[in-house]
């Protein structure tokens, strides 16, 4: 697409987005149809007929449950923050980074990740149990040149989406805002503990438009204290107070554990966070990563199988509830399984090291020495990218988790080191940790993932694969 086609389509996304944003009823309903309309002549056959009518057919129903929740975040969320998060998450990141991506992977052979998820310090305010920043302390940082340099060699390969983890994101809360302003067309997404959210940052955070959050939380009150310590609960509260009177988009993160799985998924837990505002909720599988890892806090088999018929009730769109919740491990079938390696994501850590994945502390590339692209290609990307699918069953994605003898592998064959600094993890002592889950959760995986449709098993990008293989 020539800049000035660029430019045309963006602005032509932006005056349906205004019509939206500015209307209520009919002619909110005519803005939402524009959109889908534009959708539909910008992403040609990339989905679909069907796909748009359906579309279609919920934003003419006022009873859909779906279409409620998008009324009211339309008549809740700042006009600017939504209008920036249609045109940078949607247009740029998901319509037109994601062609730009697509072409890429094939000019230079080698995966591109649709979002990059960095860690701007190692540095926290908070010294949660068993979390690994409290061990950095504030030794690591990516300063503002390094995210600036990434997300700009990004931006060249089709990647508009950034996130944020950490340490705590927040304690560079400064830098985050300066970068918001200057790469004003991508969306970026910061995981926190939210105790770092006050006034100030809600204006800033309207002001630019692009960034959204999701705040960790543990359960209620005594048993997430217990893990953050003393008066977090109540911060977070304030906090999300803070983000829904200045019209944010944010939600939770919630890590699930054999201990908190029931009280998270509860009804009480979820009408509390969509009383305070949140629009969305991650859920992620607790990981046994590190020297100090307590394999004991993996969910049973049957846990996870109350999980995965959980969290589709949750978001069904009939009943459930008006929040959309997300399984980043169970969730595979609507992504193609493991996403790791910049298949569709990686992590760069605050020391600069480029890793497959969030909870995989392996390297071969650090983003101080070498180039964003050079970092995609390094050894054990290629490997991922040569073994993805790790298994043809979504359910059992991993090749830490639930297939541990592939990470074990690949990390041998491509000579990865731990980037763990303070406690490295030899790979054997953490997939070690795995075996036995990924054997207990492998009969009932494949007994869901049996029922499971054909046409929802989605096999994309991958090199040389095909269902049926
Ligand atoms: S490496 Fe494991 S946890 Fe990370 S994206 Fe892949 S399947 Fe998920």
């Amino acid at each position: 697409m020539s800049e000035l086609t660029h430019k045309a389509t963006r602005a032509a996304f932006g005056l349906a987005i205004d019509q939206t944003i500015k209307h209520v009823n009919k002619d909110r309903q005519k803005g939402l149809l524009e959109i889908v309309n534009l959708s539909e002549r910008f992403l040609g056959d990339d989905y679909a007929p069907e796909t748009y009518e359906n579309i279609r057919k919920m934003i003419q129903d006022p009873d859909n449950k779906w279409m409620h929740y998008v009324n009211r975040a339309l008549d809740e969320v700042h006009p600017n923050v939504i209008k920036m998060s249609a045109l940078n998450l949607g247009f740029e990141a998901a319509f037109r980074g994601t062609k730009v991506i697509r072409e890429m992977r094939k000019v230079h052979d080698c995966s591109i990740p649709w979002l990059i998820l960095m860690d701007p310090t190692s540095a926290c305010n908070l010294h949660c149990t068993g979390c690994w920043a409290a061990e950095y302390g504030h030794k690591l940082n990516l300063t503002y040149e390094d995210l600036d340099r990434i997300i700009t060699q990004g931006k060249e390969l089709g990647v508009y989406f950034y996130m944020y983890t950490g340490g705590e994101p927040l304690v560079r809360k400064k830098d985050i805002i300066r970068i918001c302003e200057k790469h004003n067309d991508c969306a970026f997404h910061a995981f926190t503990n939210g105790t770092l959210v006050d006034e100030e940052f809600c204006a800033d955070m309207q002001r630019v438009g692009n960034l959204s959050l999701s705040i960790s939380l543990e359960g209620f009150e005594e048993v997430n204290d217990l893990r953050r310590g003393d008066g977090v609960f109540d911060k977070v509260m304030d906090a999300m107070d803070l983000l829904k009177a200045s019209g944010q988009i944010f939600g939770t993160s919630i890590c699930y554990t054999s201990k908190n799985i029931e009280t998270v998924t509860s009804d009480e837990f979820l009408d509390m966070i969509i009383e305070k505002g949140c629009r969305f909720t991650w859920y992620f599988h607790y990981m046994p990563v590190g020297n100090n890892a307590v394999p004991a806090l993996l969910p049973t088999k049957e846990q996870r199988e109350y999980m995965y018929h959980r969290v589709r009730e949750i978001r069904s769109s009939t009943g459930g509830k008006e929040i959309f919740a997300m399984d980043f491990q169970n969730d595979g079938e609507f992504v193609g399984g493991c996403i790791a390696g910049g298949r569709n994501y990686c992590h760069i850590n605050a020391n600069g090291d480029v890793e497959p994945c969030v909870f995989i502390h392996y390297s071969g590339a650090n983003i101080k020495e070498v180039s964003l692209l050079e970092a995609l290609k390094q050894p054990l990307f290629m490997a991922y990218r040569d073994g993805q699918p790790f298994n043809k069953n979504h359910l059992r994605p991993c090749p830490m988790l639930e297939n541990p003898e592939l990470l074990m592998d690949m990390v041998a064959k491509t000579g990865a080191k731990s980037t763990d600094l303070e406690s490295p993890e030899s790979v054997g002592h953490l997939c070690g940790k795995c075996r036995e889950y990924a054997d207990q959760w492998q009969d009932t995986a494949d007994e869901l993932w049996s029922h499971t449709p054909v046409k929802k098993r989605r096999y994309e990008n991958y090199k040389g694969w095909k269902p049926g293989d």
